[in-house]
Order: structure tokens, then C-alpha cells, then sequence
């Protein structure tokens, strides 16, 4: 509990690892550039002149080298995020081909086990797990647990922040029932990417997991609060599009190529790893808008970088160094959620209308100020609530 304060108090930064993908069969003979000196720091080995300007080694919470499995990618760089019991994001960033989805696929099966071996051992509380995917693709989103593909639209829900309409959430009966859901959107996606070219290279995947709890000598009683937790498996679209655009800033009239979603992305995670001063851009943008609370909210973040060794790749894995630096800076502010139940809540308002009317009595005897009218109407609403 005290760390969870610790947390809350000081926000807490996002766990930022990076992975390097094996040199590729046709590559074998290829130079590798990088190499990871130990757990956390990656070097840039060769030290051609033109390149002197930049630095040689980077450090990062974990850095993984093209020896290591995605389990262990998944148990050091992931895990403790993604069994937080709180909102919890687990992104892939990088470069088309550098292994996103291979890692991501991974992670998703290692936390969805994980998470039901919890579910199971926990046998005071009853558990409803709830899956969706959706897929987003030159600011479309769409549904890939649908067989419809039209595009749905994002609301801003007073009570719940941003909201996908009409977005299939599934109850799951079990763990095999996920895993027939991740095969469907698999599939989707593929639907997708033959339907379009490049599909696969230019669309963020979201798969979002909820988690609801409550405990169970109260079940059905009606006056327990229930515990909402929930993990988003991001895998982003390639971060080439991103340096691309940004580089080259011709292309953004273009229009067709833009993929607005990462350049937002970065510009979001550039804002915040400055302190939370100013404008961020969230709103710019389908997929910052859908992840807002996942970036610079009431969440816990772990971006895996993935990189490819080769020497033709140098540019763009240093452009992925300076976006994990970057995000490394980011602060996240973790809490946990409760939804209550209609009792719980009616009383909790009871308590509070309660001490705002005894302290509105106690202010009532005071002058009032200008600030403190203000602090009235504050109080008439929430007691209007
Ligand atoms: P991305 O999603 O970033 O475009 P992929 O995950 O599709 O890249 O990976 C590209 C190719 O490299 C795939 O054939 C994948 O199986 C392979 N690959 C990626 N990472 C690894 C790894 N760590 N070990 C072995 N093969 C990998
Ligand atoms: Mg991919």
C-alpha cells in the first residue's frame, strides 16, 4: 500500500525497454551495428565519422539483445505492468519489420495466462473479464471483432472519458475463448492488409482486456464495490511513417501518407516527457485520443522498442532510441479504479452531502469572498450530484 501511495504521490515513470530483433536470414552476412553491453545499455559500435555527433550508448530500464526469447522480454519488461490490477498499456514501437507483432503477440499470451492463473487462484472474488480489438488505419478505426468494416466513431463520454460506439465487447467464458477471439482478429487483420496495400505496416492495433472484481461473500448482495482493472496491447504502426513525415515536412500537404496517428504519438510523448506544462495534443489524433488516459493519465505504461540490427537500419533505429528516450521521461499517474455499486455509492454521497452541509454552515458565518462563492457553487453541485 505504501508503495501504491508512493505512486500516486510522485507519478510514476513509464517503463521503457528495448529489444533487437536477430539479424534476418538474407541478412546473415550483414554488419550489426548495436550491441547491448549489459542489461540496460545499448551500444552503437561502430564509430563511423559522420555519425561521431551521436551518442554512442544508450540506457534504458531493460534492453534486450536478439538472443533473448519473448518470455523473458515478457517477465523483465512487461509483466509487472500488465498485472498492476490497475489500467496498464503495453506498447510495441518501431520500425516496419522490426518485430512489433512478433513481440506483441507474445506478451499477449504470456498476460493473458498469467492473468487468468491469478483470476483462478483468487477464490474470494468473482471475476467478468471483457475483450475488445479494434484497429486503426488513416484515422479510421475499425472493429475487429466485426465482420462489418465500416468505421465507428469516438464519442467523449461524460463518465467514462473516450469511447469507441458500437465497439464489440466480449464476456469471455475462459482463456480458450480469448485465444478464439485473438485467431478472429488475426484473421481481420489480415482481411485488411490484403484488402490494402500495406496495411499491416500503416495501422495501430489495440486489444484491450477488462478486468472486474468484486468480492464474494457480498455477491449478489448489492453492496460491494467492484475493482476495474484493465490492459491495452498496443501494437503500433511502423515509427518510419513518423520520421518520414516529420522529416520531410512536404509530404504532410500530401495528405495521403501522413499517418497522423504516430506523429501525434510522438508529439504527445515529446510534450510530456517536458513536465505537464502547456498544451498536449491528445485530441489531434484517433489513436492519443483513445490511449489519452494510457499516456499522461491514471495508467501504467511499459513500451517495448524493437529494432532492426542491420547497418541499412541505422537512421531509423536511432530515430527509435530518441522516441524511447523521450517516453522514458513521461510520467504516469496510477490509481486504483473503483466502480461502485448503486448502495456503496448512495452512501458514500450520504457522507459527503453531509460534511459539505456542516461545512457550509461553518462557512455561512464567514464573510463571503469572491473565491469563496466560487467554493459554494462548487459544493451546491456536487451535492446537486
Ligand atoms: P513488425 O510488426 O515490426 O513489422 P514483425 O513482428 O512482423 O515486424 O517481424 C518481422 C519478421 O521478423 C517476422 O517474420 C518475424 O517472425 C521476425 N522476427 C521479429 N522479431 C524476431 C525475433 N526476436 N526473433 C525471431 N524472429 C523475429
Ligand atoms: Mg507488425
Amino acid at each position: 500500500m505504501s508503495e501504491e501511495l508512493q505512486l500516486h504521490e510522485q507519478g510514476e515513470k513509464i517503463f521503457v525497454s528495448i529489444r533487437l530483433r536477430p539479424l534476418q536470414d538474407k541478412a546473415r552476412n550483414r554488419i550489426c551495428d548495436w550491441e547491448c553491453a549489459n542489461n540496460d545499455t545499448i551500444v552503437f559500435k561502430n564509430s563511423l565519422p559522420e555519425r561521431s555527433m551521436f551518442p554512442a550508448a544508450y540506457t534504458f530500464d531493460r534492453v534486450f539483445d536478439s538472443e533473448s526469447n519473448t518470455i523473458q522480454v515478457y517477465e523483465e519488461g512487461a509483466k509487472h505492468i500488465a498485472l498492476s490490477v490497475l489500467e496498464a498499456s503495453i506498447f510495441a514501437y518501431g520500425q516496419t519489420s522490426s518485430g512489433k507483432t512478433y513481440t506483441m503477440r507474445g506478451i499477449t499470451e504470456y498476460a493473458v495466462s498469467d492473468i487468468y492463473d491469478c483470476i483462478e487462484r483468487q477464490e474470494e472474488r468473482d471475476f467478468v473479464v471483457k475483450f475488445c480489438a479494434m484497429e486503426i488505419y488513416n484515422e479510421a478505426v475499425r472493429d475487429l471483432l466485426s465482420p462489418d468494416s465500416y468505421p465507428l466513431r469516438v464519442l467523449d463520454d461524460p463518465e467514462r472519458g473516450t469511447v469507441v460506439e458500437k465497439l464489440t465487447e466480449v464476456v469471455l467464458r475462459d482463456r480458450d475463448h480469448l485465444h478464439e477471439l485473438l485467431t478472429i482478429c488475426e484473421a481481420q487483420r489480415q482481411i485488411g492488409e490484403t484488402a490494402l496495400n500495406e496495411t499491416s505496416s500503416r495501422s495501430h492495433q489495440i486489444l484491450r482486456l477488462t478486468i472486474e472484481s468484486s468480492a464474494r461473500e457480498y455477491a449478489g448482495a448489492g453492496n460491494s464495490s467492484i475493482l476495474a482493472a484493465s490492459v491495452n496491447f498496443v501494437d503500433l504502426a511502423g515509427s518510419e511513417r513518423a520520421s518520414q513525415t516529420s522529416a520531410a515536412g512536404t509530404r504532410l500537404k500530401e495528405g495521403c501518407h501522413i499517418n497522423r496517428s504516430l506523429l501525434t504519438l510522438g508529439t504527445v510523448i515529446r510534450k510530456l516527457s517536458k513536465g505537464r506544462t502547456g498544451h498536449v495534443p491528445y485530441r489531434d489524433s484517433k489513436l492519443t485520443r483513445i490511449l489519452q488516459n494510457a499516456l499522461g493519465g491514471n495508467a501504467r505504461t511499459a513500451i517495448i522498442c524493437t529494432m532492426s540490427p542491420e547497418r541499412i537500419h541505422v537512421e531509423q533505429s536511432r530515430n527509435t532510441l530518441l522516441f524511447a528516450k523521450c517516453a522514458r521521461e513521461v510520467r504516469t499517474n496510477a490509481q486504483v479504479n473503483l466502480i461502485m455499486s448503486d448502495k456503496a455509492l448512495v452512501k458514500q454521497l450520504q457522507r459527503e452531502l453531509a460534511r459539505l452541509e456542516k461545512e457550509m454552515r461553518s462557512l455561512g458565518s464567514a464573510s463571503v469572498k469572491g473565491d469563496t462563492a466560487g467554493v459554494l457553487r462548487e459544493k451546491e453541485k456536487l451535492i446537486g450530484q
